[in-house]
């Protein structure tokens, strides 16, 4: 898969795209990350981008043409039809079913605004959908960007060393994962659970889907009423609930 960011802080992207696993993936070739200049894409000599809001009113208003000519610099960059997305307080609500959408396609453009935003007739010409990182105002859609490009990416086949790397995590089938340990087995005289140090899998994954149903009902109740559970979901759940020493953070106690 092949993502172009289109910004006006490449290098400060990149410092993030080009490390740890996104970094390692691009160098194995499972995944192409290039991020672009929009100001490189101005025909006027100061490389300006941005222009007062016709109707006046606050702050500045990113331009239509560098937009434009920047994302049609990077069509003509490879083969493929370019699905684009414009990061914007106004779209919808990125989620995980978006980002499962989005790593199923070969390229992706994300286009990041500034300011008081960009001109309503490049979205309207260019923008094939506009994702929000939720319902708050940054001063840039770079953050949004990096989150979705971070998300999409290790969806991607062979960014991770297995699809069980993402399966059987948070959000993947509309419930949490279960609670995590690692060594030593006592910290600050709290124990990891016996079951998983009995090397019985089938156990432990039965453990673990108790956890993770208690947790979803728990922490977000509103994901919990969407499941449609078994009867071996509810008998495991029950278990779950009867062990359970009530809430497991302070957050869950409030
Ligand atoms: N004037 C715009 C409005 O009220 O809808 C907000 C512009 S915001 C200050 C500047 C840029 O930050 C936007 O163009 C967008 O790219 C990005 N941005 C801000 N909040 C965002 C969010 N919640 N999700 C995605 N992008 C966001």
């Amino acid at each position: 898969m092949r993502i172009d960011i289109l910004t006006l802080f490449p290098e400060t992207m990149e410092r993030m795209t080009n490390e740890s696993i996104l970094g390692r993936a691009q160098d194995r070739g499972y995944l192409l990350i290039k991020c672009h200049n929009i100001r490189d894409y101005t025909k006027n000599k100061q490389m300006q981008v941005d222009d007062y809001p016709y109707g006046g009113g606050m702050g500045m208003v990113m331009q239509a043409d560098p937009l434009y000519n920047c994302l049609s610099a990077v069509r003509d960059m490879a083969p493929g039809e370019v699905y684009t997305v414009y990061m914007s307080p106004q779209g919808k609500p990125f989620t995980q079913e978006t980002a499962k959408r989005l790593a199923g396609l070969g390229r992706l453009a994300i286009v990041c605004g500034h300011y008081e935003g960009v001109d309503e007739r490049f979205i309207e010409e260019c923008v094939d959908e506009e994702i929000s990182l939720g319902d708050f105002v940054l001063t840039g859609g770079e953050i949004p960007a990096l989150a979705v490009c971070d998300a999409v990416a290790r969806l991607t086949p062979g960014v991770l060393a297995s699809e069980e790397s993402f399966t059987g995590e948070s959000h993947w089938d509309g419930t949490l994962e279960y609670p995590q340990y690692s060594r030593p087995e006592e910290w600050h005289g709290r124990s990891v659970p016996p079951i998983l140090l009995s090397g019985d899998h089938a156990k432990v994954a039965d453990w673990r889907r108790g956890q993770s149903l208690l947790r979803t009902k728990r922490k977000r109740p509103d994901m919990f009423e969407r499941l449609a559970l078994t009867e071996k979901d509810l008998k495991l759940l029950e278990r779950a609930e009867r062990e359970s020493g009530g809430a497991s953070t302070k957050s869950d106690k409030e």
